[in-house]
């Protein structure tokens, strides 16, 4: 069954906006000013079928910092680049249960729990840098780029403040290293992770990236082969165990489909070999993630049974 026509895609994304967009509940991040600064009304909602179809409405070509949503495409580049095997050796498939920041390395291994909480990303970041040197950043907004289906750009002021006030980030990046998770050096490690962070999305961008993972790493409108099959199937179930940080269990049980968001306010969903989904609103749960992209991806997932365990 194609997610297109035969689901009633558009009118069920009207649907759900007009229902999800009079709740102002949570609060903006204010870690760093900039993101404190975002208009809290925007609100948008994108879908892509892995056929093409394409459906947007609301703030869907509004920018604003793919933040921790980078985590999921840069663990994918790691897999590929590095192999199974040697990420691995770095970073665990394990949900952490913990807040994305949390400062706390699986006990067992010493490794960070998942690639999709800071310290598990950082770590990743480390490995790029690691394998790509000076070329690291051009080549993760290269391949960003390429599943978005146009060139991205940096929020440079994000980044600057990003750098500038990320201790905590800094702090974990120190400890990976004494505890051997991180081999590369600190400081390119967090500037390529705050860097990765700082990169401008919009909700269409979010839809066709998760229409490229759901189309097992080619992008159905510009045909680019952008991901391995094989690293977008790792990277999917990670998503799926730990994408939403410690809301991870909550989301898998009611909304049943591989996931990431970020602190800026998007939501990255993928219905395997079906439907890329973006959302974007800027106002957090006490979780960091978005109210309105939760309400919306709940109500989606309902009206065209697209819960990974649903019957049909
Ligand atoms: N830049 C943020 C941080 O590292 C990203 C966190 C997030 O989106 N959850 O703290």
């Amino acid at each position: 069954q194609s997610a297109g026509g035969a689901y009633g895609l558009e009118s069920v994304v009207r649907h759900t906006y007009e229902r999800a967009r009079h709740d102002i509940s949570g609060e903006l991040a204010a870690y760093i000013p900039e993101l404190a600064r975002v208009d809290p009304e925007r609100f948008g909602i994108a879908a892509i079928s892995v056929e093409g179809e394409l459906v947007g409405v609301g703030d869907v070509e509004v920018p604003f910092t793919i933040q921790s949503i980078s985590k999921a495409l840069a663990y994918c580049l790691a897999l590929e680049a590095l192999g199974r095997e040697k990420v691995l050796a770095h970073v665990g498939v394990e949900p952490s249960g913990d807040a994305f920041n949390a400062i706390v390395f699986d006990p067992t291994t010493n490794r960070p729990y998942n690639p999709m909480v800071n310290a598990g990303a950082i770590t990743v970041s480390g490995l790029i840098a690691g394998a790509y040197g000076g070329e690291a950043f051009e080549m993760l907004m290269d391949r960003f780029s390429a599943a978005a289906g146009r060139r991205l750009d940096i929020d440079e002021t994000v980044y600057r403040s990003e750098a500038e006030t990320g201790h905590r980030n800094r702090g974990i990046a120190h400890l990976l290293k004494s505890a051997g998770a991180l081999d590369a050096d600190v400081d390119a490690t967090v500037d390529l992770y705050f860097r990765q962070c700082s990169i401008l999305v919009t909700a269409s961008d979010l839809a066709r990236m998760g229409a490229t993972l759901a189309n097992i790493g080619e992008n159905p409108l510009t045909r680019a082969t952008v991901f391995g099959v094989e690293a977008v199937r790792n990277t999917l179930s990670v998503m799926f165990t730990s994408g939403m940080y410690d809301f991870a269990g909550n989301w898998a049980f009611d909304v049943g489909v591989p996931a990431k968001s970020g602190v800026g306010g998007g939501i990255l969903g993928v219905v395997n070999r079906q439907l890329g989904i973006g959302t974007y609103s800027p106002r957090l749960d006490a979780k960091g993630n978005s109210v309105r992209g939760i309400a919306a991806f709940r109500e989606l997932t309902e009206e065209l049974g697209l819960h990974i365990f649903d019957p049909t």
